[in-house]
């Protein structure tokens, strides 16, 4: 059998203290030490949790407006336009002035991606990208947030319009004032 290629001859240490290895030792324990009195950037996770930047996109969730109300009318759009269809959104008709609100909506956590389509088309902004990325559960269930979950994730958003509370009510009697709670109850 032919032999391919050139054998290259390996350097050979020189001198009695290199055959040693002790200057090589001596250069890892060095590395050694200095880690050891650097600062620690390492960090005890679960927990120590990380502080995300505002631009980082994490898991979306729900919210309402500082009346209580759940900013969700519940126009599919969501549903839509989300790439792996994890939306799921069931609407009901509620007697807020709000033709509808979701009866049910369910986010598979399994199948997001965190891309902020819904965010983005979202014509009432009642679902945001929030800063959590612990997404972890013991079941395949317990990764389809429902409704309450997802509300509870994205807490209330203060909103300087509410146009809502000046929609009036079918019949046309005089809309009702906004006041805490107004519409939520409903949904
Ligand atoms: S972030 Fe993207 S993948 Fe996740 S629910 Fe919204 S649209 Fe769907
Ligand atoms: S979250 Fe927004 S886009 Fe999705 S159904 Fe509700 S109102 Fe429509």
């Amino acid at each position: 059998m032919s032999v391919i290629g050139k054998p290259v001859k390996r350097p050979e240490a020189k001198g009695l203290l290199a055959r040693s290895y002790l200057p090589s030792i001596l250069k890892g324990m060095w590395i050694t030490f200095r880690h050891m009195i650097r600062p620690k950037v390492t960090m005890q996770y679960p927990e120590e949790t990380w502080n995300m930047p505002d631009r980082y996109r994490g898991l979306p969730a729900l919210v309402k407006d500082d009346d209580g109300r759940t900013k969700c009318v519940a126009c599919f759009l969501c549903q839509y336009v989300c790439p792996p269809k994890a939306i799921h959104i069931e609407a009901q008709e509620i007697t807020t002035g709000v033709e509808k609100g979701p009866r049910v909506f369910d986010i598979n956590m399994l199948r997001c991606i965190m891309c902020g389509y819904c965010e983005e088309v979202c014509p009432e902004q009642a679902i945001f990208l929030t800063k959590e990325y612990q997404t972890v559960g013991l079941t395949r269930e317990s990764m389809i947030y429902p409704k309450e979950k997802l509300l509870a994730m994205g807490g209330i958003l203060p909103d300087p319009i509410k146009k809502w509370s000046r929609l009036a009510p079918p019949g046309g009697a005089t809309p009702p004032a906004a006041a805490p709670g107004h519409g939520g109850g409903a949904r």
